[in-house]
């Protein structure tokens, strides 16, 4: 199954009408954080596929042209702190960045989101009783620490995100609030153990093979790639 991946930019090439032609094999959307929540629907809208997000350091409500505030992007799934099995690939995610000011919005201490990430466990073990695995992409925002990460205090990676891939080994560990414009480094896939880590800032299309539910293979595994 193609998936688009997204965060941080909003881009031409996504945000044009030749999105639907462009990207006509994708069949879900992942929104990383740090984007306007139009951009999202206009995607999701574009395509016509499911998109599940999660939020951002930066994430913030916006208004309409109508004057409606939005406090999340309409036609689009939440997967802060979830997990949820779609089409055969079990997604769960946990948005926000290190907190470096005291600013309200989507920052966490390591503590903290070592804590959101234990309250995430009983439905990963779940996954694992009903699927034979915990889960196959783990959506997260900031990276995990020293994969790509910056030297400075906002862009550290989470030590958790370490512990979770070694402990529940994600095929893909998706992220996004590195811009590739902050040149912290060139490298935007990093294999960690049995983990990819991908860096998406901007945009990625990725194919993730579906597995095996209950000893049945699920019907988009038979596409072809
Ligand atoms: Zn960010």
């Amino acid at each position: 199954m193609y998936f688009l991946t997204v965060s941080d930019e909003v881009l031409p090439v996504i945000y044009s009408l030749n999105i639907k032609h462009r990207f006509s094999d994708v069949e879900c959307v992942l929104g990383c954080g740090d984007l306007p929540y139009y951009y999202l629907e206009y995607i999701v809208t574009m395509l016509s596929v499911p998109c599940f997000y999660i939020h951002g350091n930066h994430d913030a409500a916006e208004y309409t042209a109508h004057g409606e505030m939005l406090q999340y992007p309409r036609g689009c799934d939440s997967l802060e702190g979830r997990s949820v099995n779609h089409q055969g690939v079990l997604l769960a995610g946990l948005g926000g960045s290190i907190r470096y000011n005291d600013r309200s919005g989507a920052q966490y201490t390591e503590r903290q989101m070592l804590m959101r990430a234990w309250r995430l466990v009983p439905r990963l073990i779940v996954n694992r009783w009903m699927y034979g695995r915990y889960l196959d992409i783990f959506l997260t925002h900031a990276p995990p620490l020293d994969i790509h990460n910056g030297p400075d205090r906002p862009h550290r990676g989470f030590k958790v995100f370490l512990d979770f891939m070694d402990r529940f080994k994600p095929r893909y560990l998706i992220h996004g609030h590195i811009h590739r414009s902050y040149r912290f480094s060139d490298t935007v896939e990093t294999q960690y153990n049995q983990t990819t880590v991908i860096n998406t800032a901007g945009y990625r299309r990725l194919w993730v093979e579906p597995r095996q539910q209950h000893g049945v293979v699920s019907p988009s595994s038979n596409k072809t790639k």
